[in-house]
């Protein structure tokens, strides 16, 4: 069932989406050689509650930190720890955080100094591809829409979305139906209404699209090939799209 909000409730999420992006930006900003992953965790954990926020990942399904930390082949879900940031890595970090009860879910990968231009070129990739799935998200549209157009924007550059995780609804849980895969056929799937609130999030492999999920629930690329991944979440409005994860 998907859970419809009411503009007040939207007014809260782009609150719960705002304190995300916040401490996703300075991460960013953190993002050097030499930083180890559980530092990140360590302050985003702070960042979070200083501002009356929870850490919405958690202990959800078991995770033990409060932001996922995945560099290079590692596509998402990275436990920090003592990983190590190195030049010419890509950080793939994810950032959950939740106020008065609505979560805001939002990603970014960053290149750890100066990267191979190939590197760049992924991670320039899925940005531009999750702004054109952004686009879609109109009232009127349909899943299908906003997975098409990432995936088609990606083909196009010889890269590969992920398909065993998508993006997906969210709300006063992070996970909500509808799932919002990164591939699709246009005006398919279930209809964009006012209301919803989705989080949109490419995940796009330089090579095939094949990944394995481990254990601890970190995923990698099945050939070993780097992966970025970008994320909002967009609610659906009769203006448009609106991204509540922005500062
Ligand atoms: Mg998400």
């Amino acid at each position: 069932m998907i859970i419809l909000k009411t503009d007040d409730e939207i007014a809260i999420m782009a609150k719960a989406g705002r304190i995300a992006r916040e401490c996703l930006l300075r991460l960013g900003e953190m993002v050097t050689p030499g930083v180890r992953t559980i530092d990140l965790d360590r302050f985003a954990e702070e960042f979070i509650r200083s501002k009356g926020a929870l850490p919405t990942f958690k202990g959800l399904y078991g995770f033990p930190a409060t932001i996922c930390t995945s560099k290079n082949e590692v596509v998402v879900h990275g436990v920090p720890g003592d990983t190590i940031l190195e030049e010419g890595d890509i950080i793939s970090i994810d950032v959950g955080a939740t106020y008065q009860g609505f979560v805001g879910d939002t990603a970014a990968t960053f290149p750890v100094g100066e990267v191979s231009p190939d590197a760049l070129k992924l991670i320039e990739v899925t940005r531009e591809a999750l702004r054109r799935g952004i686009d879609q998200a109109v009232v009127g549209a349909r899943i299908g829409d906003v997975g098409h157009a990432i995936e088609s924007y990606v083909k196009q550059h010889g890269f590969s979305v992920v398909k065993d995780y998508a993006g997906h609804g969210v709300g006063r849980s992070m996970h909500e139906s509808p799932t919002v895969p990164n591939y699709g056929r246009p005006g398919t799937g279930p209809l964009l209404r006012k209301g919803m609130v989705i989080a949109i999030e490419p995940m796009v492999n330089a090579g095939g699209s094949a990944v394995v999920t481990f254990p601890d629930m970190h995923v990698v690329t099945r050939d070993g090939s780097w992966s970025a991944h970008f994320e909002h979440t967009v609610a659906i409005t009769e203006k448009g799209p609106v991204c509540l994860t922005v500062v």
